[in-house]
């Protein structure tokens, strides 16, 4: 994962709270299983695709949680 606007390697582009997209994705983040606002569905570690994505294949759920906010 890495942002090609700020650098960062915690979070990657779509999510660059630097930018104005990054910043109201990061917002608009809201799992539907488990209520929390890190993450959607998609990233959702419970659940088994979620849990599975982030273990194994992190970066193809980089757009649906937020990695960098516990700091
Ligand atoms: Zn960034
Ligand atoms: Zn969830």
């Amino acid at each position: 994962m890495w942002c090609s606007y700020c650098g960062s390697n915690k979070h990657n582009y779509a999510l660059c709270p630097k930018t104005w997209g990054g910043s109201s994705a990061r917002a608009n983040l809201w799992c539907s299983y488990c209520g929390k606002r890190d993450h959607d569905i998609n990233a959702c570690p419970k659940t088994w695709d979620g849990s599975a994505a982030r273990a194994w294949d992190e970066d193809s759920v980089s757009d649906h949680f937020v990695k960098d906010r516990q700091r």
